[in-house]
């Protein structure tokens, strides 16, 4: 890179902020000539991640934690110096229940998200039908599929291989509910592709899962973490953190929603020109938009009609949280694990309850619990998107249902996500070889976002990370087009 450049992310949520810490950090490594802009509509930096504190608590409007088996999280958090304030989940109570005809199970131990590993904690669980085990257990001796290179919904792959009881109880609640989705909808290949890949190499799924923890459980290393981690003052923490490094370089502009974005008409002038709301415009050499996919399309529409219509199909629907906090007095139950998962036949308005202070117990005072609900998502959006005064209402009731707690919170809030979880429906990663066609026709332009490859944090900031890498590599005359 000889002459300086100009690239302007568009989004300040995770995706976003990644990007820019690593053109900064680049840029910083082998001193490129280089400068960043980044745009962000909302007021604040984080987009759906969102930390309150009130009074001791730490209360997670959006994510709470992520997983530690994905690097990129917790390399992030040690290159920011927080590798001391990351914090995995309560050792001493590991058990997850589902609700079944109104009352709580415990989830058979041994179980990895749907796969059974423990024969004998399975058979004795009261979850299943005496054909329900027998069916899951026909996984060691199925064949394994024939034509593996098309999509599946999840519903149908855990069907074939484990049956229609791992469907209703495992698959929809645990797997489909992590996107707030259908697994009758959901591309396995695009949400899961490790279990496809078990399929591919093992067969069975039982196996494989069985082979992968012996492989893992043999492999010395580093002392590793909980599945989920998180940090101790919320993840808030992380993008407070991330913001102070890059105002220290980069040019941060919050209330700047982007309205238009336009090529330049000189060739010797930037290429793409960026329009704020406020009539601002911004030059730019490269372009990398981390924002929801339905508001890339729109600002794409002009300058890349061929993406637009794929980036505006990728389906997202709304949810909430509702966050609880009670007196430990006034709960009746022991809460003695991290919460529950509720399957779609069940007659209850939420979709999970996270118990927070069992979970992560720094997050709530010695004398006092603090639950968290989740609502809405496909089918059910309508209820997510009640005001505040309904969503507690609603979240009380449930727990009072299940949990025996009539008390009132002593504190109480709800946060409504409105288009908020991308949908990666069958299909999914076609609509993505499509985009990434158009994309190869407009170089010098990025995106990024939980709408592409992947919706937990560790994902978004490797999605950021490499866009922003292929960004650099473009902008030094190497490569050009497309990137995730
Ligand atoms: C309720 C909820 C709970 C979740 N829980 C977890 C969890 O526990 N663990 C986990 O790993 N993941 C979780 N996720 C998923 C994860 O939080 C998201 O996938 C991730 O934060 C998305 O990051 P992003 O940068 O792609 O998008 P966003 O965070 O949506 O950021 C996009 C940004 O673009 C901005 N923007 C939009 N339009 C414009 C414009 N025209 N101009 C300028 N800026 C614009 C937006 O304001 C926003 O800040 C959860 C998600 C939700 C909704």
């Amino acid at each position: 890179m000889t002459s300086h450049k100009h690239i302007i992310i568009i989004g300040g949520g995770f995706c976003g902020l990644s990007a820019a810490y690593t053109l900064q950090e680049e840029a910083r490594a082998k001193d490129l000539p280089l400068s960043c802009t980044l745009l962000e509509a909302d007021a604040r930096l984080g987009g759906k991640i969102l930390t309150e504190r009130v009074n001791d608590f730490i209360i997670e409007g959006g994510p709470d934690a992520f997983v530690s088996q994905k690097p990129w999280g917790i390399d992030l958090c040690r290159h920011l110096g927080l590798q001391d304030h990351l914090t995995g989940t309560n050792p001493r109570e590991r058990a997850s229940y589902l609700l079944h005809r109104g009352r709580l199970h415990d989830l058979p131990e041994g179980m990895v998200l749907l796969v059974p590993t423990r024969l004998g904690t399975l058979i004795k669980s009261p979850l299943f039908t005496p054909w329900g085990k027998i069916r899951m257990g026909l996984d060691l001796l199925l064949p394994r599929r024939r034509a593996t290179a098309s999509e599946e919904s999840i519903a149908d792959f855990v069907g074939r291989r484990l049956g229609r009881e791992a469907v209703e109880k495992l698959a929809e609640p645990l797997l489909a509910g992590i996107h707030a989705g259908d697994a009758g909808r959901l591309s396995l290949q695009a949400t899961f592709p490790q279990f496809a890949e078990l399929e591919a190499r093992y067969r069975s799924l039982i196996l494989g899962v069985l082979d992968r923890k012996r492989q893992r459980e043999s492999q010395s290393g580093e002392a590793s973490w909980s599945l989920f981690v998180t940090l101790r003052e919320g993840l808030g923490e992380l993008v407070e953190v991330l913001e102070k490094v890059l105002r220290e370089k980069a040019t941060i502009r919050t209330g700047a929603r982007v309205r238009a974005v336009r090529r330049g008409l000189h060739c010797a002038a930037p290429p793409y020109i960026v329009e704020i709301e406020d009539g601002a415009t911004y030059r730019a050499d490269a372009l990398l938009l981390a924002t929801p996919a339905y508001e890339t399309a729109g600002l794409l529409k002009r300058i890349l009609p061929v993406a637009a219509p794929h980036l505006r199909t990728i389906p997202y629907v709304t949810t909430a949280t509702v966050s609880l906090a009670y007196r430990r007095a006034d709960c009746p139950h022991p809460l003695n694990g991290y919460g529950f998962v509720v399957p779609r036949k069940e007659p209850c308005r939420i979709l999970a309850s996270t118990w927070t202070s069992t979970k992560f117990p720094h997050r709530a005072p010695q004398d006092h619990v603090l639950l968290r609900c989740f609502v809405g998502g496909t089918g059910r959006e309508d209820l997510a998107l009640q005001e505040e005064p309904e969503l507690v209402r609603l979240a009380r009731e449930e727990l009072k249902a299940v949990l025996g707690i009539a008390a009132e919170p002593v504190l109480a809030r709800a946060y409504r996500w409105e288009r908020a979880n991308p949908q990666y429906e069958v299909g999914h990663l076609t609509r993505l070889e499509a985009i990434d066609r158009a994309l190869e026709k407009s170089p010098g332009l990025f995106l990024a976002g939980a709408a592409y490859r992947g919706v937990g944090i560790p994902d978004c900031i490797r999605q950021g990370a490499e866009a922003a890498r292929k960004a650099i590599a473009f902008l030094a005359g190497s490569a050009g087009g497309a990137a995730y």
